[in-house]
C-alpha cells in the first residue's frame, strides 16, 4: 500500500577516476554478461558502463548507464578536466534520444546498470583490477510504491520503442506459456 514504508538496500558503486587506468574491462565484462545467451558475446556497445577516454591527457571516467528519458533535457552540461573541455552530454549517465550511448545496438532499448542481478558482486567491481569501482551498500526506508514506479518507468520506454498494443501482446503471450 503506498504510503507505507519498508527496508530497501540500496547500493552505490563508488568511482575513483584517480585510479582508472581506462583498460575497459568493466565494458567488457558488462556487455558479455548481458549477451543473450549470457557471456556467448562481449560488444562494448552493449555495455552499462562507458569509460570516457583520453589517452593523451591520461584521463579516464567510467560511467554508468542511469535511467531512461524520453526528451532531450533542456539544461546541458560542460566539464573542463585539465583543461580540456569535453563535449556536452559527455558525463551523461541517461539514455537520451540526443545520442545513441546506453542503448542496445540491435533493438535500441534503452540500457540502464542493473548492478548485476542475481550476482553476489557487481562484475564490473570484480574485474577492476586497479580498485577504481567500490561498492558501498546502505538500507534505507523507502515507500512501497517506489519500486512500482521503477516498473513504470521501465514499462513506458518499451511502449515509445513497439507502442503500447505490441506490448500487450508480448505479455499475454508470456503469461500463456506456462
Ligand atoms: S576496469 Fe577499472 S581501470 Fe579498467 S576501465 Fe574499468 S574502471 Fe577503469
Ligand atoms: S554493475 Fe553490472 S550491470 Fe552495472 S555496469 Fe557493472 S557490470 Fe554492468
Amino acid at each position: 500500500m503506498k504510503g507505507d514504508k519498508k527496508k530497501k538496500t540500496i547500493k552505490t558503486i563508488k568511482i575513483d577516476v584517480d585510479k582508472c587506468n581506462g583498460c575497459r574491462a568493466c565494458e567488457v565484462i558488462c556487455s558479455s554478461f548481458h549477451a543473450a545467451p549470457k557471456y556467448s558475446s562481449n560488444n562494448p556497445a552493449r555495455s552499462r558502463i562507458r569509460v570516457i577516454r583520453d589517452p593523451l591527457r591520461d584521463v579516464y571516467v567510467p560511467v554508468y548507464a542511469g535511467e531512461y528519458t524520453v526528451a532531450e533535457c533542456a539544461g546541458r552540461d560542460k566539464y573542463t578536466i585539465d583543461g580540456k573541455e569535453y563535449d556536452e552530454c559527455s558525463f551523461c549517465r541517461a539514455s537520451c534520444p540526443s545520442r545513441d550511448d546506453f542503448k542496445e545496438p540491435d533493438s535500441g532499448l534503452p540500457l540502464k546498470c542493473d548492478m548485476c542481478e542475481g550476482e553476489d558482486e557487481p562484475l564490473c567491481v570484480k574485474w577492476c583490477l586497479v580498485d577504481a569501482l567500490q561498492v558501498e551498500e546502505r538500507e534505507e526506508e523507502v515507500e512501497e510504491g517506489e519500486e512500482q514506479e521503477e516498473l513504470e518507468t521501465g514499462l513506458e520506454s518499451l511502449a515509445d520503442k513497439y507502442g503500447m498494443d505490441k506490448i500487450k501482446d508480448a505479455i499475454t503471450r508470456l503469461s500463456q506459456k506456462d
